[in-house]
């Protein structure tokens, strides 16, 4: 039996007053429903999780698990197109959606930003440098990978890693056969892995990059980002890079947009190394999602990501990214959020994601601290 081609998104656009699901109900699920809100549209939050933050500002909700056929039947006949907050949606949830009603950003780029191997054959033919990397399926792979990438490598599982889960820094044989050991106990699956070259970076970068069903691109400045614990802690703008540095970081960034006739925001992360005297850019991963190393847009951009991400998915005119203003977004993180609003000054704009408990690595919320004109 063939099942109906996905549903495209509508060649003219969604006017206001349409209906968008958002998979997904944290803190980027909100952001998008706020700016849906500001554009006239409804939205329709489906998430598994009653406490969701996102619930509080959409005027309809589904609390349901993301395997639930009827729910999610039910949820996709309501609205006038789909769009998700997060990259690890199932392939099947997708599928069933995505036959019902338009999928934005579309059910490959899901697929291909879900699985570190796809995703690094993607950005290879897409000619988009990247680090040297080995697939570990078994222990004789990982010996054979290490032979090919050396140490020290990082060892990551190909699917569900985020904010430095799934993956281990290893230096000797035996930390390297160790982390497979730990990172093979996922109950019910074979293991599926990736050893990487551990990149020397002078620093990280994300490039947030939008594309509509137009084939209209927009780009904001490169961020330069900072890690905590495995937990981006800040994104500073403009990122300490050459000019040459962040022209190709933009025109990568559109290219990979282009390669994947992509629609919505798009995050692009980089390693900067130094080559010589140059800047050598590798990109590390992509989020088919608005981006928390875009953050900032929200604060000294005329258009937000997540306004953008809104406009791009409803074919829309994109907005403008110009930057007013140097600024700095830092994450508000577990215990941190009580700093609000005490501290606050003038140039200093807080979004609080209203999560009902604090705890210790989760994202409270965050702050972008506009700084005043150089020189
Ligand atoms: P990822 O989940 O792949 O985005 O990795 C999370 C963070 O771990 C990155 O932002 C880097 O700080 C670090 N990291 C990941 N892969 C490598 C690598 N191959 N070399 C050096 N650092 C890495």
């Amino acid at each position: 039996m063939t099942s109906e081609p996905a549903r495209a998104v509508p060649a003219s656009f969604l006017p206001a007053g349409s209906t968008i699901g958002i998979l997904g109900g944290g803190q980027l699920g909100r952001l998008l429903a706020l700016a849906a809100a500001k554009l006239g549209m409804r939205t329709h939050i489906y998430c598994p999780d009653p406490d969701s933050p996102a619930f509080e500002v959409t005027p309809n909700k589904t609390i349901a698990a993301y395997d639930d056929k009827k729910a999610l039947t039910a949820f996709a006949r309501s609205v006038d197109i789909v769009t998700y907050e997060f990259e690890n949606v199932p392939a099947a949830t997708a599928t069933l959606i995505a036959d019902l009603v338009p999928l934005a950003p579309d059910a490959r780029a899901l697929a291909i930003s879900q699985d570190r191997l796809q995703e690094k054959a993607f950005l290879q033919n897409a000619r988009v440098a990247i680090c040297p990397f080995a697939p570990v399926l078994n222990a004789t792979d990982l010996k054979g990978a290490i032979k090919s990438i050396g140490l020290p490598a990082v060892l990551k599982t190909t699917r569900l890693g985020y904010d430095g889960k799934g993956q281990r820094i290893v230096k000797t044989r035996e930390q390297a056969q160790h982390a497979f050991n730990e990172l093979s106990r996922v109950p019910g699956e074979k293991p599926q892995m990736v050893l990487e070259a551990f990149v020397p970076f002078e620093k990280e970068i994300s490039v947030i990059v939008a594309r509509n069903h137009k084939e209209e691109i927009a780009v904001y400045d490169p961020a330069e980002n900072i890690h905590l614990n495995h937990i981006l802690h800040t994104s500073t703008l403009p990122a300490r890079i050459t000019p040459q540095t962040a022209h190709e970081a933009t025109e990568i960034a559109t290219r990979i947009a282009k390669s994947l006739n992509y629609c919505g925001v798009l995050g692009v992360e980089f390693f900067v190394s130094k080559r010589g005297q140059t800047q050598q850019l590798l990109v590390n991963e992509i989020a088919p999602r608005v981006h928390n190393s875009g953050h900032w847009t929200e604060s000294v951009c005329p258009t937000s990501q997540f306004e953008q991400h809104i406009r791009a998915i409803c074919n829309w005119p994109l907005g403008s990214t110009r930057r007013y203003a140097d600024v700095v977004m830092e994450n508000l993180v577990g215990e941190t959020i009580s700093t609000v609003p005490g501290s606050l000054s003038q140039n200093e704009q807080p979004n609080v994601y209203g999560k009902s408990k604090i705890r210790a690595g989760r994202k409270m919320g965050h702050i972008n601290r506009i700084l005043p004109p150089s020189g």
